[in-house]
């Protein structure tokens, strides 16, 4: 998802907000024994055979499968989509689960739900005078050889409870058939929603919840800010819309001969060998009707995809449809003639962000992606982004390339959003970083984009209405969100990569963290101990100090003494470190030729003394007129005029 603001927080809007959260309780009480920020961090869960103190998933790491066959019908005039679902469940748990839950996440939208007590109602996660829910209409097993049996639920806000026939055994499958119907809202937490006759939908369906080796059952409700957690599986889709219209959806469209017109078919196949946009739907067959010469009725259109978490499509009448392609991966937009400024650039866009993403970090494992126009602003799922009309080119690239770079974190990498929406917003935000300098760097180089970055964190911190990362997304107020989750991960990432662990140590651990958990569930502990096992050092306090609570920064020079001995100048220099938090030390020394020597210290240098780490040096034929600290704003310091030390003249 998009972040709400994050080029507008400023101290003046942050004023009346609640206070932060409380960090999460992920973490166990440090004894206390050892206080030191540098102490070890005792990560929860601890080591063991699912999850390895490597960070790697151990040799019993196991995780459930959810296959799904979905069918969905769109009727435009009432507004109302009716579903059917057949759901293989593969419980590879040790143990048997006599009930599972899935997700009805049209709650949300009833009266008295969580959602209406903790967004406001016209809030971009509200629902907006809207009252829905999902209808659940028939929940049955299917059992082998006779006739299905009808299955006992209960609703607990946003998760149905499915009691089994009969408890399902470690390693076996259970098939459910389940049909559902829901009004469509207008605006439903930027997720789903229609305008006009244009129609988008993710959350739509009944999705199995995880059960997991940490928690269980994540019953985690569906509030708006945290997003999902969901199964792998492969997935078949079939939408039934007016003949009239287009449909973009997760997957590889199965009967382009039913739903699209030879010269389209034609055009697809150019793009899919085509590194420039062919127009797959022009302007003017879509103004002439040529575009859709099938009148009247309904068509349906069939998609599947494999090894993904979720599937979402949208659905207009008035889609235009570009392609092209970066190394067999179709890369696709669907937008409205409305749009076209700038959504002409949309395919092009996404196929930088492909191949941005795959030749950095891993390769893009899916045959296509899709853009797609609509009301919803700024959301992700597995081979689709959904985004508004932009402003212009850079509007829109911040957030293609920012929902399509969701594939790889938290659809490939698939970490638990509800919980540690850092873990994928983050993430995200982090890669997004390389791919918008790549194609606008005239909008900022990524180390201009870093430095802003860490003066949004900085502006937050001195405001006081900093949190430390690890806090669940619908406990952070939705105005702290942007720069809390998204930017100061992003920026502890960054800080991380160029000033501790150098780049290439960062992108061996980081690399090395994706590729253990691609298609998996990764917790904080196991992303902390990856980056240390594959990167080479012990970060006990970086964690802590960002992730785990919100400490502050706030380096000094405390004293400077100096003493000339014959043609030399010895220097005894007192650093002074007045917050909790530990960073490198990077000095400037200025002399009185005008010369200047900078001089780096690791954070570690605050092991022995936390508050102060003294250092002497000797300088020939010189006289030092001037230190100060972090003179090119690399680090954090939320209070940077006792950074300078002047020689008395
Ligand atoms: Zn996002």
């Amino acid at each position: 998802m998009r972040s709400s603001l994050r080029f507008l927080i400023g101290a003046a809007a942050l004023a009346g907000l609640a206070a932060p959260a409380a960090a999460q309780q992920h973490f166990d009480t440090v004894g206390v024994g050892d206080t030191s920020i540098f102490a070890p961090l005792h990560l929860s869960p601890g080591p063991n055979a699912f999850r390895l103190g490597s960070g790697a998933p151990g040799p019993l790491y196991w995780q459930n499968r959810a296959d799904y066959v979905l069918t969905a019908t769109l009727d435009t005039t009432t507004r109302v989509l009716t579903g059917t679902e057949r759901l293989t469940y593969t419980n590879n748990s040790p143990t048997a689960l006599p009930y599972i839950w899935v997700q009805v996440e049209q709650d949300a939208f009833r009266k008295g739900s969580l959602n209406s007590y903790v967004y406001g109602p016209n809030t971009r996660f509200g629902a907006r005078g809207f009252q829905g829910g999902d209808v659940i209409d028939r929940v049955e097993q299917v059992m082998p050889g006779r006739k299905s049996v009808p299955l006992a639920t209960r609703v607990s806000e946003t998760v149905m409870r499915i009691n089994l026939a009969e408890p399902l055994r470690p390693g076996q499958k259970v098939v459910l058939d389940i049909a559902w119907h829901f009004p469509i809202p207008e605006h439903g937490a930027d997720r789903m929603g229609y305008d006009g006759s244009l129609f988008e939908f993710g959350q739509w369906y009944p999705a199995v919840c995880v059960y997991d080796d940490v928690q269980g059952w994540n019953i985690e409700p569906y509030l708006g800010q945290g997003e999902f957690y969901r199964e792998y599986g492969d997935f078949s889709l079939a939408v039934t819309v007016p003949s009239g219209y287009i449909v973009a959806a997760t997957g590889t469209l199965q009967n382009p001969r039913e739903v699209l017109t030879p010269a389209e078919i034609g055009r697809l196949a150019r793009a899919a060998k085509s590194d420039t946009t062919v127009h797959i739907v022009t302007q003017a067959e879509l103004a002439s009707g040529a575009a859709r010469p099938r009148k009247g009725g309904t068509q349906v259109w069939r998609f599947e995809a494999k090894n993904v978490r979720d599937v979402a499509w949208a659905t207009s009448p008035e889609y235009l449809w570009d392609a092209s392609s970066w190394h067999g991966v179709l890369a696709q937009a669907y937008y409205r003639p409305s749009a076209v400024n700038p959504w002409s650039d949309a395919a092009d866009q996404a196929r930088m962000s492909i191949l941005e993403y795959s030749t950095r970090w891993f390769q893009y494992p899916y045959p296509q992606i899709t853009v797609a126009e609509g009301p919803i602003s700024g959301m992700e799922y597995p081979m689709l982004a959904m985004e508004a009309r932009s402003r212009d080119v850079y509007g829109l690239y911040n957030v293609i390339t920012h929902e399509i770079g969701h594939n790889w974190f938290p659809m490939i990498v698939g970490s638990n959003e509800r919980m540690h929406f850092w873990q994928d917003e983050g993430f995200n935000t982090f890669i997004n970083t390389f791919s918008e300098a790549r194609r606008y760097p005239e909008q900022g180089t990524e180390a201009q984009r870093e430095l802003e970055e860490r003066q949004q964190v900085e502006g937050v911190m001195k405001a006081g209405y900093d949190t430390p990362i690890d806090v669940g997304p619908d406990r952070i107020n939705p105005f702290l969100l942007g720069v809390n989750q998204y930017v100061k991960t992003s920026m502890a990432l960054h800080l991380l990569r160029h000033e501790v662990l150098g780049d290439s140590a960062f992108d061996d651990g980081f690399r090395e963290y994706i590729h253990r958990w691609a298609y998996k569930h990764p917790t904080p502990a196991d992303f902390f101990r990856t980056m240390e096992d594959a990167g080479g050092r012990r970060l006990d306090w970086f964690w802590r100090e960002f992730f785990e609570t919100n400490d502050q920064f706030d380096q000094t020079i405390d004293t400077v003494t100096t003493k000339q001995v014959g043609d030399t100048e010895q220097v005894v220099v007192a650093y002074g470190n007045l917050a909790r938090g530990v960073l490198p030390i990077v000095a400037r020394f200025t002399f009185s030729d005008g010369t200047t020597q900078d001089v780096d210290y690791p954070a570690e240098s605050w092991y022995m003394n936390s508050v102060r780490f003294v250092r002497q040096y000797a300088f020939v034929g010189k006289q030092l007129v001037k230190i100060q600290l972090d003179p090119d704003n690399r680090l954090i310091d939320v209070n940077r005029t006792n950074n300078i030390w002047l020689a008395p003249q």
